[in-house]
């Protein structure tokens, strides 16, 4: 077998073209132009390069981005105050803290600090709540761009069962619990496995879908997948001046129904949700919710 292969550039391509005309048509309508502040604290290349991508696509869809670069000797006071800053301006709709932070900065300090109705990552745990209680305001990015893209490529997820590789905050915990919602793109059983995890092939090889998101590259090997599984790797590695995911792509796709590729699968996506929820957050300044 060999294993479609689900392109979210593509897709990614194709939501960030309907998000452009749904915000246009709010702009247009509101006369507010959606609106991300994002901080970027210290000189991580990476974080600068993630930062750079995320504002090029604001600027693609018509949501104006401003940048706050802070010098990594910023106390987390002085990062604070320009939270509060950002939470107080009406003219600023989402918030967006690119990580890691520097050491001595407490990053749950920061994120909680972070007014929830402006929480564009889903990291508040006022929106983590509704997220669990499947009444979300916005949903994390990441996750919710595997379910758009397990949603796009007529992936039967209901009645499936699901493993998902890594219990992050950012990635592995809410995926399980967005994956057993009721509702599209979810309805399955799922399993968390972590580095305690005993027998995780064993587990592994059990299921229809499995999320990778562990952070160690081409870790998920062909001998650990059943044959026909849809595999979703969120793994992104740098090995050689190289980007590589947490699955072994070559041999899993041999053994995989379905696959997405590191990079142009999940990373996209990513970026995408982050948008979307960018005018989520808009809309609520305004009073025009959409989730139900
Ligand atoms: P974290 O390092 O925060 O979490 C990694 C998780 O993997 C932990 O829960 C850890 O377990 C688990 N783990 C580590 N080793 C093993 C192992 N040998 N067996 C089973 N589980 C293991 O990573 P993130 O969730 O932030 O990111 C994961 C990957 O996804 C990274 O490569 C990151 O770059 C990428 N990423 C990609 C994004 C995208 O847009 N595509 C967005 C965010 C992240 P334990 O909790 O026990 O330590």
């Amino acid at each position: 077998m060999t294993a479609a292969i689900i392109d979210g550039k593509a897709v990614a391509a194709d939501l960030r073209l309907k998000l452009a005309d749904e915000v246009s048509e709010f702009t247009r309508t509101t006369n507010v132009q959606p609106h991300l502040a994002a901080i970027l604290v210290g000189e991580d290349p990476a974080s600068a390069v993630y930062v750079r991508n995320k504002q090029k696509a604001c600027d693609k869809s018509g949501i104006r981005s401003t940048l706050h670069r802070l010098p990594d000797v910023i106390t987390e006071d002085g990062l604070l105050v320009l939270i509060h800053q950002l939470n107080n301006d009406p003219s600023v709709h989402g918030i967006l803290v690119q990580l890691p932070l520097p050491a001595h900065i407490r990053e749950q300090v920061v994120l909680d600090a972070v007014t929830p109705l402006k929480d564009v990552d889903c990291f508040h745990p006022e929106n983590v709540g509704l997220m669990v209680q499947g009444r979300p305001r916005f949903l994390p990015c990441t996750p919710h761009g595997v379910q758009q893209l397990l949603l796009t490529s007529g992936i039967q997820v209901a009645g499936s069962y699901a493993v998902v590789l890594g219990r992050s905050e950012i990635v592995g915990k809410p995926m399980a619990m967005m994956l057993v919602q009721r509702g599209a793109a979810a309805d399955a059983t799922v399993t968390v496995c972590h580095s305690r995890t005993k027998n995780l092939a064993d587990i592994t090889r059990q299921a229809d879908i499995i999320v990778a998101a562990i952070g160690k590259p081409r870790f998920v090997t062909a001998d650990m997948i059943k044959p026909g599984a849809v595999v979703i790797d969120v793994g992104i590695n740098r090995v050689e001046d190289k980007l590589v995911g947490d699955v072994d792509y070559g041999p899993v796709s041999e053994v995989a129904s379905a696959i997405t590729p590191v990079p142009g699968g999940v990373g996209p996506m990513t970026i995408a949700m982050l948008l979307q929820n960018t005018l989520t957050a808009a809309r609520l300044s305004v009073g025009r919710e959409v989730h139900g």
